[in-house]
Protein backbone atom coordinates (compact mmCIF):
# COMPACT_ATOMS: atom_id res chain seq x y z
CA UNK A 1 0.00 0.00 0.00
CA UNK A 2 0.68 3.40 -0.90
CA UNK A 3 1.46 5.36 2.71
CA UNK A 4 0.61 9.28 2.49
CA UNK A 5 1.13 12.02 5.00
CA UNK A 6 -1.30 12.22 7.58
CA UNK A 7 -0.63 16.21 7.06
CA UNK A 8 -2.53 18.37 4.45
CA UNK A 9 -0.52 19.03 1.42
CA UNK A 10 1.25 22.46 1.61
CA UNK A 11 1.59 25.07 -1.50
CA UNK A 12 4.76 25.15 -2.43
CA UNK A 13 6.17 28.31 -5.06
CA UNK A 14 7.87 27.28 -7.72
CA UNK A 15 10.12 29.87 -8.05
CA UNK A 16 14.28 31.45 -7.68
CA UNK A 17 15.08 30.51 -4.39
CA UNK A 18 15.85 34.10 -3.71
CA UNK A 19 12.19 35.03 -4.96
CA UNK A 20 11.41 32.46 -2.08
CA UNK A 21 13.58 33.27 0.48
CA UNK A 22 13.02 37.31 -0.42
CA UNK A 23 10.59 37.56 -2.35
CA UNK A 24 8.15 39.87 0.14
CA UNK A 25 8.63 41.88 2.68
CA UNK A 26 11.47 43.81 5.03
CA UNK A 27 15.03 42.17 4.72
CA UNK A 28 15.88 42.32 8.25
CA UNK A 29 19.49 44.04 9.28
CA UNK A 30 19.90 42.46 12.13
CA UNK A 31 22.64 40.14 12.18
CA UNK A 32 21.66 36.12 11.42
CA UNK A 33 24.82 34.35 11.48
CA UNK A 34 27.53 34.80 13.71
CA UNK A 35 31.18 33.47 13.91
CA UNK A 36 31.32 31.56 17.49
CA UNK A 37 34.71 32.45 17.93
CA UNK A 38 34.02 36.41 17.78
CA UNK A 39 30.35 37.32 17.18
CA UNK A 40 31.27 40.93 16.15
CA UNK A 41 32.15 39.31 12.94
CA UNK A 42 28.32 38.74 11.64
CA UNK A 43 26.27 39.13 9.07
CA UNK A 44 22.48 40.15 8.24
CA UNK A 45 19.81 38.93 5.60
CA UNK A 46 20.73 42.51 4.56
CA UNK A 47 24.26 42.25 4.23
CA UNK A 48 24.39 38.27 3.04
CA UNK A 49 22.07 40.36 -0.02
CA UNK A 50 24.22 42.67 -1.38
CA UNK A 51 27.34 39.87 -1.66
CA UNK A 52 24.86 37.93 -3.12
CA UNK A 53 24.20 40.46 -5.86
CA UNK A 54 27.91 41.45 -5.82
CA UNK A 55 28.94 37.74 -6.49
CA UNK A 56 26.12 36.87 -9.20
CA UNK A 57 27.36 39.98 -11.13
CA UNK A 58 30.59 38.78 -10.56
CA UNK A 59 30.30 35.22 -11.69
CA UNK A 60 27.99 36.64 -14.85
CA UNK A 61 31.00 38.62 -16.09
CA UNK A 62 33.05 35.50 -15.84
CA UNK A 63 31.30 34.48 -18.54
CA UNK A 64 29.27 31.33 -16.58
CA UNK A 65 25.92 30.43 -18.36
CA UNK A 66 23.27 28.73 -16.24
CA UNK A 67 23.83 25.46 -14.93
CA UNK A 68 27.58 26.07 -15.03
CA UNK A 69 29.15 24.47 -11.32
CA UNK A 70 30.47 26.46 -8.72
CA UNK A 71 32.60 24.95 -6.21
CA UNK A 72 33.32 25.74 -2.91
CA UNK A 73 35.97 24.05 -0.29
CA UNK A 74 36.18 25.78 2.94
CA UNK A 75 35.39 25.22 6.68
CA UNK A 76 32.54 26.63 7.91
CA UNK A 77 32.24 30.68 7.89
CA UNK A 78 29.83 32.95 7.93
CA UNK A 79 30.21 33.36 4.21
CA UNK A 80 29.42 30.67 2.93
CA UNK A 81 25.55 31.56 2.91
CA UNK A 82 26.64 34.55 0.53
CA UNK A 83 28.84 31.40 -1.87
CA UNK A 84 25.10 29.22 -2.02
CA UNK A 85 22.85 31.69 -2.59
CA UNK A 86 24.83 34.12 -5.01
CA UNK A 87 25.19 30.92 -6.73
CA UNK A 88 21.93 28.74 -6.79
CA UNK A 89 20.46 32.13 -7.48
CA UNK A 90 22.08 33.13 -10.14
CA UNK A 91 20.97 30.13 -11.94
CA UNK A 92 24.55 28.53 -11.49
CA UNK A 93 25.04 25.64 -9.35
CA UNK A 94 26.76 25.03 -6.23
CA UNK A 95 28.44 22.17 -5.15
CA UNK A 96 30.71 22.11 -1.61
CA UNK A 97 33.79 19.46 -1.57
CA UNK A 98 34.16 18.35 2.39
CA UNK A 99 37.34 20.42 3.63
CA UNK A 100 39.01 17.21 4.39
CA UNK A 101 39.12 15.54 1.39
CA UNK A 102 42.29 14.59 -0.15
CA UNK A 103 43.50 15.97 -3.52
CA UNK A 104 42.45 12.47 -5.28
CA UNK A 105 38.81 13.32 -3.63
CA UNK A 106 39.09 16.66 -4.60
CA UNK A 107 40.02 16.00 -8.23
CA UNK A 108 37.22 13.44 -8.80
CA UNK A 109 34.44 16.21 -7.39
CA UNK A 110 35.75 18.94 -9.30
CA UNK A 111 36.03 16.58 -12.75
CA UNK A 112 33.08 14.90 -12.33
CA UNK A 113 30.76 18.73 -11.59
CA UNK A 114 33.43 19.89 -13.88
CA UNK A 115 33.19 22.89 -11.91
CA UNK A 116 33.81 26.39 -13.45
CA UNK A 117 34.75 27.96 -10.45
CA UNK A 118 36.45 27.31 -7.02
CA UNK A 119 36.09 28.97 -4.24
CA UNK A 120 38.83 28.44 -1.98
CA UNK A 121 39.61 28.63 1.66
CA UNK A 122 43.66 30.20 1.98
CA UNK A 123 44.07 27.46 4.20
CA UNK A 124 43.06 24.74 1.43
CA UNK A 125 44.59 26.57 -1.21
CA UNK A 126 47.91 24.15 -1.20
CA UNK A 127 45.31 21.35 -1.37
CA UNK A 128 43.34 22.51 -4.12
CA UNK A 129 45.77 23.53 -6.24
CA UNK A 130 47.50 20.35 -7.55
CA UNK A 131 44.08 18.93 -7.62
CA UNK A 132 42.72 21.57 -9.74
CA UNK A 133 45.39 21.62 -12.57
CA UNK A 134 44.90 17.59 -12.57
CA UNK A 135 41.00 18.62 -13.17
CA UNK A 136 41.87 21.32 -15.71
CA UNK A 137 40.48 24.40 -13.84
CA UNK A 138 42.93 27.14 -14.68
CA UNK A 139 43.88 29.44 -11.99
CA UNK A 140 42.26 32.54 -12.62
CA UNK A 141 39.28 30.69 -12.17
CA UNK A 142 40.06 29.84 -8.46
CA UNK A 143 39.79 32.73 -6.13
CA UNK A 144 40.10 32.83 -2.48
CA UNK A 145 37.20 32.80 -0.23
CA UNK A 146 36.55 34.07 3.37
CA UNK A 147 35.80 36.29 5.42
CA UNK A 148 37.80 38.52 5.33
CA UNK A 149 39.83 40.31 1.98
CA UNK A 150 43.10 38.07 1.41
CA UNK A 151 46.20 39.77 -0.20
CA UNK A 152 46.89 37.56 -3.68
CA UNK A 153 48.36 34.18 -2.64
CA UNK A 154 50.50 31.68 -4.91
CA UNK A 155 48.72 33.92 -8.06
CA UNK A 156 45.10 33.03 -6.59
CA UNK A 157 42.94 36.17 -6.31
CA UNK A 158 40.27 37.06 -3.73
CA UNK A 159 36.68 36.69 -4.46
CA UNK A 160 36.44 40.44 -3.66
CA UNK A 161 38.59 40.93 -6.09
CA UNK A 162 36.24 39.35 -8.66
CA UNK A 163 32.87 40.62 -7.44
CA UNK A 164 30.65 43.76 -8.72
CA UNK A 165 30.82 46.51 -7.01
CA UNK A 166 28.02 47.57 -4.68
CA UNK A 167 26.82 49.96 -7.50
CA UNK A 168 27.03 47.27 -9.71
CA UNK A 169 25.85 44.50 -7.30
CA UNK A 170 22.41 47.32 -6.54
CA UNK A 171 21.55 47.04 -9.90
CA UNK A 172 21.86 43.62 -10.72
CA UNK A 173 18.65 41.65 -10.20
CA UNK A 174 18.91 37.54 -10.08
CA UNK A 175 16.58 36.02 -13.25
CA UNK A 176 13.20 35.04 -12.42
CA UNK A 177 12.63 31.65 -12.88
CA UNK A 178 9.28 30.09 -14.53
CA UNK A 179 7.31 27.35 -12.14
CA UNK A 180 8.80 25.06 -15.02
CA UNK A 181 12.43 26.56 -14.85
CA UNK A 182 11.95 26.26 -11.17
CA UNK A 183 10.98 22.86 -10.94
CA UNK A 184 13.85 21.75 -13.13
CA UNK A 185 16.64 23.98 -12.84
CA UNK A 186 19.52 22.50 -10.68
CA UNK A 187 20.59 24.44 -7.91
CA UNK A 188 22.79 22.39 -5.90
CA UNK A 189 24.71 18.99 -6.28
CA UNK A 190 25.87 17.13 -3.14
CA UNK A 191 27.26 13.77 -3.14
CA UNK A 192 26.04 10.37 -2.03
CA UNK A 193 26.22 6.76 -3.27
CA UNK A 194 22.85 6.60 -3.21
CA UNK A 195 21.61 2.64 -3.13
CA UNK A 196 24.59 1.32 -4.86
CA UNK A 197 27.81 2.26 -6.44
CA UNK A 198 30.40 5.38 -6.22
CA UNK A 199 29.77 8.86 -5.13
CA UNK A 200 27.45 10.41 -7.38
CA UNK A 201 25.99 13.94 -7.56
CA UNK A 202 22.87 14.39 -6.58
CA UNK A 203 20.90 17.43 -8.90
CA UNK A 204 18.54 19.14 -6.40
CA UNK A 205 15.98 21.60 -7.78
CA UNK A 206 15.07 25.69 -6.72
CA UNK A 207 11.68 23.70 -6.08
CA UNK A 208 13.02 20.75 -3.86
CA UNK A 209 14.63 23.46 -1.78
CA UNK A 210 11.99 25.91 -1.18
CA UNK A 211 9.68 22.11 -0.70
CA UNK A 212 11.87 20.48 1.67
CA UNK A 213 12.09 23.87 3.67
CA UNK A 214 7.90 24.21 3.68
CA UNK A 215 7.98 20.47 5.10
CA UNK A 216 10.93 20.13 7.54
CA UNK A 217 9.11 24.05 8.73
CA UNK A 218 5.78 22.23 9.10
CA UNK A 219 7.42 19.68 10.98
CA UNK A 220 9.07 21.58 13.09
CA UNK A 221 5.92 23.32 14.86
CA UNK A 222 3.23 21.12 14.01
CA UNK A 223 2.62 20.53 17.44
CA UNK A 224 3.81 23.85 19.21
CA UNK A 225 3.38 27.49 18.48
CA UNK A 226 5.18 28.79 15.28
CA UNK A 227 8.31 30.98 16.30
CA UNK A 228 6.56 34.65 15.24
CA UNK A 229 3.77 33.42 17.23
CA UNK A 230 4.20 33.32 20.74
CA UNK A 231 7.72 31.08 21.02
CA UNK A 232 10.61 32.68 22.62
CA UNK A 233 13.72 33.49 20.29
CA UNK A 234 15.40 30.46 19.14
CA UNK A 235 19.06 30.12 18.68
CA UNK A 236 21.19 27.64 16.62
CA UNK A 237 24.52 26.54 16.59
CA UNK A 238 26.27 26.03 13.23
CA UNK A 239 28.93 22.77 13.31
CA UNK A 240 26.93 20.52 10.46
CA UNK A 241 29.36 20.87 7.87
CA UNK A 242 27.77 22.89 4.80
CA UNK A 243 28.83 21.18 2.30
CA UNK A 244 26.10 18.60 3.41
CA UNK A 245 22.31 18.75 2.87
CA UNK A 246 21.86 18.92 6.95
CA UNK A 247 23.95 21.88 7.38
CA UNK A 248 22.71 23.91 4.05
CA UNK A 249 19.10 23.46 4.95
CA UNK A 250 18.87 24.68 8.44
CA UNK A 251 22.12 26.86 8.94
CA UNK A 252 21.20 29.12 5.44
CA UNK A 253 17.68 28.25 3.98
CA UNK A 254 15.63 27.74 7.42
CA UNK A 255 17.63 30.12 9.49
CA UNK A 256 16.39 32.78 7.18
CA UNK A 257 13.01 31.83 6.56
CA UNK A 258 12.67 31.41 10.35
CA UNK A 259 14.95 34.38 11.10
CA UNK A 260 17.02 32.13 13.64
CA UNK A 261 20.62 33.43 14.73
CA UNK A 262 22.48 30.70 13.98
CA UNK A 263 26.47 30.55 15.37
CA UNK A 264 28.65 29.34 13.30
CA UNK A 265 31.06 26.30 14.21
CA UNK A 266 34.34 26.43 11.74
CA UNK A 267 34.70 23.17 12.94
CA UNK A 268 33.48 20.50 15.41
CA UNK A 269 35.44 20.54 19.07
CA UNK A 270 33.63 18.86 21.63
CA UNK A 271 34.18 21.21 24.11
CA UNK A 272 33.86 24.34 22.13
CA UNK A 273 30.92 23.20 21.29
CA UNK A 274 29.50 23.12 24.93
CA UNK A 275 31.34 26.14 25.35
CA UNK A 276 29.11 28.00 22.83
CA UNK A 277 26.01 26.29 23.47
CA UNK A 278 26.16 27.94 26.95
CA UNK A 279 27.75 31.14 26.16
CA UNK A 280 24.84 31.88 23.66
CA UNK A 281 22.17 30.42 25.43
CA UNK A 282 21.56 28.12 22.28
CA UNK A 283 18.07 26.84 22.22
CA UNK A 284 17.89 23.81 19.49
CA UNK A 285 20.36 21.69 18.39
CA UNK A 286 20.48 19.98 15.30
CA UNK A 287 22.43 16.80 15.65
CA UNK A 288 23.38 13.81 14.72
CA UNK A 289 23.86 10.43 16.47
CA UNK A 290 27.54 10.69 17.50
CA UNK A 291 26.56 13.71 19.13
CA UNK A 292 24.67 11.96 21.56
CA UNK A 293 27.10 9.45 22.30
CA UNK A 294 29.55 12.44 23.54
CA UNK A 295 27.01 13.95 25.86
CA UNK A 296 26.02 10.72 27.40
CA UNK A 297 30.18 9.67 27.65
CA UNK A 298 31.82 12.02 27.89
CA UNK A 299 33.53 13.73 30.91
CA UNK A 300 33.32 17.64 30.06
CA UNK A 301 29.75 17.55 29.30
CA UNK A 302 28.97 17.91 33.39
CA UNK A 303 31.37 21.32 33.37
CA UNK A 304 28.76 23.07 31.33
CA UNK A 305 25.51 24.48 31.56
CA UNK A 306 23.10 23.65 28.80
CA UNK A 307 19.96 24.20 30.29
CA UNK A 308 19.07 26.91 27.47
CA UNK A 309 18.53 23.65 25.09
CA UNK A 310 14.97 22.73 24.83
CA UNK A 311 15.00 20.62 21.87
CA UNK A 312 16.74 18.38 20.06
CA UNK A 313 16.24 16.82 16.24
CA UNK A 314 18.72 13.88 15.51
CA UNK A 315 19.01 12.72 11.81
CA UNK A 316 21.63 10.97 9.61
CA UNK A 317 22.03 7.72 11.00
CA UNK A 318 20.64 5.41 13.15
CA UNK A 319 20.06 6.23 16.58
CA UNK A 320 19.39 3.88 19.68
CA UNK A 321 16.45 4.09 21.66
CA UNK A 322 18.01 3.98 24.97
CA UNK A 323 20.78 6.30 24.24
CA UNK A 324 17.58 8.84 23.06
CA UNK A 325 15.65 8.17 26.38
CA UNK A 326 18.56 8.13 28.36
CA UNK A 327 19.55 11.42 27.05
CA UNK A 328 15.68 13.01 27.33
CA UNK A 329 16.27 11.87 31.18
CA UNK A 330 19.44 13.29 31.66
CA UNK A 331 19.53 16.74 30.12
CA UNK A 332 15.35 17.64 30.54
CA UNK A 333 15.00 18.04 26.60
CA UNK A 334 12.84 16.70 24.02
CA UNK A 335 14.76 14.56 21.30
CA UNK A 336 13.02 14.05 18.06
CA UNK A 337 14.55 11.77 15.46
CA UNK A 338 14.28 12.47 11.56
CA UNK A 339 15.17 10.82 9.04
CA UNK A 340 16.20 11.93 5.07
CA UNK A 341 18.98 11.21 2.22
CA UNK A 342 21.05 13.73 0.37
CA UNK A 343 18.12 12.33 -2.43
CA UNK A 344 15.29 13.94 -0.99
CA UNK A 345 16.99 17.31 -0.56
CA UNK A 346 17.76 16.84 3.03
CA UNK A 347 14.81 15.19 4.97
CA UNK A 348 11.46 13.23 4.31
CA UNK A 349 10.10 11.78 7.94
CA UNK A 350 10.27 13.84 10.92
CA UNK A 351 8.86 13.18 14.62
CA UNK A 352 6.44 16.74 14.93
CA UNK A 353 7.84 19.06 17.30
CA UNK A 354 5.83 19.27 20.05
CA UNK A 355 5.32 15.49 20.13
CA UNK A 356 7.04 13.47 22.86
CA UNK A 357 8.77 10.24 20.77
CA UNK A 358 10.16 7.24 23.05
CA UNK A 359 10.03 4.43 20.92
CA UNK A 360 13.23 5.25 18.49
CA UNK A 361 10.73 5.98 15.47
CA UNK A 362 11.89 8.22 12.81
CA UNK A 363 8.61 10.18 12.64
CA UNK A 364 5.96 10.45 10.13
CA UNK A 365 5.97 11.32 6.75
CA UNK A 366 5.72 15.30 5.81
CA UNK A 367 3.59 16.77 4.07
CA UNK A 368 3.09 16.02 0.28
CA UNK A 369 5.18 12.60 0.82
CA UNK A 370 4.52 9.01 0.21
CA UNK A 371 6.20 6.38 1.14
CA UNK A 372 5.80 2.48 -0.32
CA UNK A 373 7.44 -0.53 1.59
CA UNK A 374 8.46 -3.21 -0.71
CA UNK A 375 10.21 -6.42 -0.64
CA UNK A 376 12.87 -7.38 -2.53
CA UNK A 377 10.91 -8.33 -5.72
CA UNK A 378 9.34 -4.80 -5.91
CA UNK A 379 5.86 -6.24 -4.07
CA UNK A 380 4.39 -3.90 -1.02
CA UNK A 381 5.13 -5.80 1.95
CA UNK A 382 1.32 -6.56 4.15
CA UNK A 383 1.43 -3.81 7.09
CA UNK A 384 3.33 -4.32 9.54
CA UNK A 385 5.90 -5.87 7.94
CA UNK A 386 9.45 -4.54 7.15
CA UNK A 387 9.81 -3.56 3.73
CA UNK A 388 12.30 -0.66 1.69
CA UNK A 389 11.65 2.50 1.94
CA UNK A 390 10.25 4.34 -1.08
CA UNK A 391 9.61 7.83 -1.61
CA UNK A 392 7.97 10.50 -4.03
CA UNK A 393 7.28 13.94 -2.93
CA UNK A 394 8.36 17.49 -3.76
CA UNK A 395 11.73 16.83 -2.00
CA UNK A 396 12.92 13.78 -4.01
CA UNK A 397 15.81 15.47 -6.33
CA UNK A 398 15.53 15.42 -10.03
CA UNK A 399 18.44 13.07 -11.00
CA UNK A 400 22.15 12.24 -10.43
CA UNK A 401 24.46 14.42 -11.97
CA UNK A 402 25.30 13.05 -16.05
CA UNK A 403 24.92 9.41 -14.75
CA UNK A 404 21.40 8.35 -16.40
CA UNK A 405 22.36 4.71 -15.33
CA UNK A 406 22.09 5.21 -11.93
CA UNK A 407 19.59 7.67 -12.18
CA UNK A 408 17.25 4.67 -13.56
CA UNK A 409 18.15 2.27 -11.25
CA UNK A 410 17.18 4.73 -8.05
CA UNK A 411 14.08 6.75 -9.97
CA UNK A 412 11.60 4.99 -11.45
CA UNK A 413 9.55 7.12 -14.08
CA UNK A 414 6.76 7.54 -11.50
CA UNK A 415 8.56 9.46 -9.26
CA UNK A 416 9.24 6.93 -6.59
CA UNK A 417 12.89 6.79 -4.85
CA UNK A 418 14.64 3.53 -3.37
CA UNK A 419 16.14 4.65 -0.57
CA UNK A 420 18.02 1.17 0.50
CA UNK A 421 16.79 1.60 4.22
CA UNK A 422 14.46 -1.24 5.76
CA UNK A 423 11.73 0.30 7.54
CA UNK A 424 8.35 -0.67 9.21
CA UNK A 425 5.39 1.27 9.87
CA UNK A 426 2.45 1.83 12.43
CA UNK A 427 -1.14 2.51 12.13
CA UNK A 428 -0.93 5.99 13.16
CA UNK A 429 2.20 6.68 10.61
CA UNK A 430 4.82 6.29 12.31
CA UNK A 431 7.97 4.82 10.74
CA UNK A 432 11.06 2.72 12.52
CA UNK A 433 14.52 1.97 10.47
CA UNK A 434 14.98 -1.72 11.45
CA UNK A 435 17.66 -2.22 8.51
CA UNK A 436 20.10 -1.02 6.11
CA UNK A 437 19.99 -2.85 2.33
CA UNK A 438 22.46 -0.59 0.65
CA UNK A 439 26.05 -0.60 0.95
CA UNK A 440 26.65 2.53 2.48
CA UNK A 441 28.46 2.77 5.94
CA UNK A 442 28.04 5.82 7.88
CA UNK A 443 30.91 6.81 9.71
CA UNK A 444 30.08 10.04 12.70
CA UNK A 445 27.11 10.31 9.90
CA UNK A 446 29.17 10.92 7.08
CA UNK A 447 28.57 8.91 3.86
CA UNK A 448 31.87 5.92 3.12
CA UNK A 449 31.07 4.37 -0.14
CA UNK A 450 32.30 0.67 -0.13
CA UNK A 451 32.75 0.83 -3.67
CA UNK A 452 35.23 4.04 -3.22
CA UNK A 453 37.54 2.07 -0.85
CA UNK A 454 37.92 -1.57 -2.94
CA UNK A 455 38.49 0.75 -6.24
CA UNK A 456 41.01 2.66 -3.78
CA UNK A 457 42.60 -0.74 -2.40
CA UNK A 458 42.77 -2.26 -5.92
CA UNK A 459 45.39 0.13 -6.51
CA UNK A 460 47.29 -1.96 -4.39
CA UNK A 461 50.00 -3.94 -5.99
CA UNK A 462 49.86 -6.64 -3.40
CA UNK A 463 45.95 -6.80 -3.75
CA UNK A 464 44.26 -9.65 -5.95
CA UNK A 465 40.93 -8.44 -4.67
CA UNK A 466 39.05 -6.69 -1.62
CA UNK A 467 35.57 -5.83 -0.58
CA UNK A 468 34.49 -3.31 1.85
CA UNK A 469 31.79 -3.87 3.99
CA UNK A 470 30.63 -1.63 7.96
CA UNK A 471 31.56 -3.60 10.74
CA UNK A 472 29.64 -2.33 13.65
CA UNK A 473 31.19 -1.87 16.95
CA UNK A 474 29.99 -0.49 20.55
CA UNK A 475 27.22 1.14 18.28
CA UNK A 476 29.77 3.13 15.72
CA UNK A 477 29.92 1.66 12.48
CA UNK A 478 33.59 1.54 10.57
CA UNK A 479 34.64 0.35 7.57
CA UNK A 480 35.50 -2.67 7.11
CA UNK A 481 37.96 -4.76 3.79
CA UNK A 482 38.33 -8.13 3.76
CA UNK A 483 41.44 -8.36 1.62
CA UNK A 484 42.65 -10.91 -1.17
CA UNK A 485 46.49 -10.71 -1.10
CA UNK A 486 48.12 -11.71 -4.30
CA UNK A 487 50.15 -15.31 -4.67
CA UNK A 488 53.35 -13.64 -4.92
CA UNK A 489 52.89 -11.16 -1.64
CA UNK A 490 51.18 -13.73 0.94
CA UNK A 491 53.55 -13.50 3.78
CA UNK A 492 54.65 -10.31 2.72
CA UNK A 493 52.05 -7.87 3.94
CA UNK A 494 50.18 -7.41 6.73
CA UNK A 495 46.31 -6.14 7.54
CA UNK A 496 47.72 -3.41 9.29
CA UNK A 497 50.34 -2.49 5.96
CA UNK A 498 47.15 -2.52 3.96
CA UNK A 499 44.79 0.25 6.90
CA UNK A 500 48.62 2.25 6.52
CA UNK A 501 48.75 2.08 2.84
CA UNK A 502 45.07 3.60 2.44
CA UNK A 503 45.02 5.70 5.07
CA UNK A 504 46.70 8.85 3.39
CA UNK A 505 44.43 8.12 0.39
CA UNK A 506 41.65 8.78 1.91
CA UNK A 507 39.92 11.24 4.00
CA UNK A 508 40.10 10.26 7.84
CA UNK A 509 36.18 8.74 7.83
CA UNK A 510 36.56 6.44 5.53
CA UNK A 511 40.09 4.59 7.09
CA UNK A 512 39.81 0.82 7.95
CA UNK A 513 39.14 1.42 11.39
CA UNK A 514 36.84 -1.72 11.34
CA UNK A 515 40.12 -3.86 10.21
CA UNK A 516 41.40 -5.64 7.26
CA UNK A 517 40.99 -9.19 7.23
CA UNK A 518 42.55 -11.64 4.84
CA UNK A 519 40.42 -14.37 2.90
CA UNK A 520 40.90 -16.62 0.18
CA UNK A 521 38.01 -15.47 -2.29
CA UNK A 522 36.13 -12.62 -2.29
CA UNK A 523 32.10 -13.85 -2.57
CA UNK A 524 30.34 -12.78 -6.08
CA UNK A 525 27.28 -13.46 -7.70
CA UNK A 526 26.99 -15.00 -11.46
CA UNK A 527 27.33 -11.45 -12.84
CA UNK A 528 30.59 -10.93 -10.90
CA UNK A 529 29.45 -8.68 -8.52
CA UNK A 530 30.01 -8.68 -4.59
CA UNK A 531 27.41 -10.68 -2.49
CA UNK A 532 27.04 -8.10 0.07
CA UNK A 533 24.37 -9.46 2.17
CA UNK A 534 27.03 -12.47 2.50
CA UNK A 535 29.94 -9.72 3.41
CA UNK A 536 27.14 -7.65 5.83
CA UNK A 537 27.01 -11.01 7.47
CA UNK A 538 30.84 -11.82 7.78
CA UNK A 539 31.02 -8.50 9.50
CA UNK A 540 27.73 -9.53 12.00
CA UNK A 541 29.80 -12.65 12.91
CA UNK A 542 33.16 -10.95 13.34
CA UNK A 543 31.56 -7.91 15.56
CA UNK A 544 30.36 -10.84 17.75
CA UNK A 545 34.07 -12.23 17.40
CA UNK A 546 35.92 -9.40 18.67
P1 LIG B 1 22.89 11.10 3.62
O1 LIG B 1 22.53 11.05 2.18
O2 LIG B 1 24.34 11.34 3.86
O3 LIG B 1 22.02 12.04 4.39
O4 LIG B 1 22.60 9.64 4.19
C1 LIG B 1 21.33 9.07 4.08
C2 LIG B 1 21.25 7.79 4.84
O5 LIG B 1 21.52 8.00 6.25
C3 LIG B 1 19.86 7.17 4.85
O6 LIG B 1 19.58 6.48 3.65
C4 LIG B 1 19.94 6.25 6.05
O7 LIG B 1 20.63 5.05 5.75
C5 LIG B 1 20.76 7.07 7.02
N1 LIG B 1 19.85 7.80 7.91
C6 LIG B 1 19.46 9.08 7.84
N2 LIG B 1 18.63 9.38 8.87
C7 LIG B 1 18.50 8.25 9.61
C8 LIG B 1 17.79 7.91 10.79
N3 LIG B 1 17.07 8.79 11.47
N4 LIG B 1 17.88 6.64 11.25
C9 LIG B 1 18.61 5.72 10.58
N5 LIG B 1 19.31 5.98 9.47
C10 LIG B 1 19.26 7.23 8.99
Amino acid sequence: MTFKSPYPDLDIPKTNILSYLFGQGHVSEEPLWYDSKDPSRNLSPAQLLQWVRRLGFGLQRLGLKRGDVVMICTPNQIFVPVAYLGTVGSGFIFSGANPAYTENELVHQISNTTAKVLLVHPKMLTQILPAAAKAGVSKDRIFQFSDVANPVREGILDWRDMIGTPAQGDAWQWPDLSPREAAETVATINFSSGTTGLPKGVCVSHYNLAANVEQTIFMRYAHRPYPFASRPQERWIGFLPLYHAYGQLYTILMAIKLAVPVYIMAEFRYEDFLFCIGKYRITSLQIAPPILVMLSKRPETARYDLRSVKDILCGAAPLSRELQNECQRRFSVQINQGWGMTEVTCGALHVPGGIKDDSGSVGQLDPNCECRLVDEDGNDVEVGKPGEMLIRGPNVCLRYWRNEAATKECLDDQGWLKTGDIAVCNDEGFFWIVDRKKELIKVNALQVAPAELEAALLENDHIADAAVVGITLNGDEWPRAYVVIQETSRGKVTPRDIQDWLAPRVSKHKRLVGGVVFIDEVPKLASGKIQRKTMRDWAKRDAIEL
